[in-house]
C-alpha cells in the first residue's frame, strides 16, 4: 500500500514537475547526465547569503531522474547551504542502505524514492539531481574561499 502511495508522488512529480524552468542569471548552473540511462540533468541555483533562495531545473530521461529533481528542488528552496548538504548526504545514505526509519524523516517526499535501493540500476538515476546539487554548492564553496583570498 505504501509503496502505491509512494509509485503515486513520483508519477506525479514527473508529469507535473515543480520547479521546472529556467532561472535568469543563476549563481550556478551545473549540467550533468547518467549515460547508463540516458537521463539529463540542467540545475540552476541562486543563493541569497546562506540560503539557497531558488532552484530550477530543465532535463529529460527517465520518471526516476526527472521526479527526483522536481522532489529535490522543492525541498532545498529556502534551505541553507549547510541544510543542504545535510540533506543531500540523508538521501546518499537512505539509497545505500545505510539509514532508515526515522533518521530519514526530514527528506519529505523524497522518502517516496527510498524504494529505489532495491533497484541498483535506478540509483544513478535517483542521485544525478543530488549530485548537480552537490557540485553546485561545492564550486559556491570553492569561490567563496577564493574571495576571502584576496587582499
Ligand atoms: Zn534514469
Amino acid at each position: 500500500m505504501l509503496d502505491e502511495v509512494y509509485q503515486e508522488l513520483i508519477l506525479d512529480h514527473y508529469k507535473r514537475p515543480r520547479c521546472q524552468g529556467v532561472l535568469i542569471n543563476p549563481d550556478k548552473k551545473i549540467d550533468l547526465h547518467n549515460p547508463l540511462c540516458g537521463d539529463q540533468i540542467s540545475l540552476m541555483v541562486k543563493f541569497s547569503g546562506e540560503e539557497i533562495s531558488q532552484i530550477a531545473f530543465t532535463g529529460h530521461g527517465c520518471s526516476i531522474s526527472q521526479a527526483t529533481a522536481s522532489i529535490m528542488s522543492e525541498l532545498l528552496t529556502g534551505k541553507t547551504k549547510a541544510d543542504a548538504r545535510r540533506l543531500s548526504g540523508l538521501f546518499r545514505r537512505m539509497i545505500k542502505s545505510e539509514e532508515s526509519g526515522n533518521a530519514l524523516d526530514d527528506l519529505g517526499d523524497a522518502l517516496a524514492l527510498e524504494g529505489v535501493k532495491r533497484h541498483s540500476a535506478r540509483i544513478k538515476c535517483a542521485l544525478l539531481a543530488w549530485d548537480c546539487v552537490d557540485r553546485a554548492l561545492a564550486e559556491d564553496a570553492s569561490s567563496g574561499s577564493m574571495r576571502d583570498e584576496l587582499p
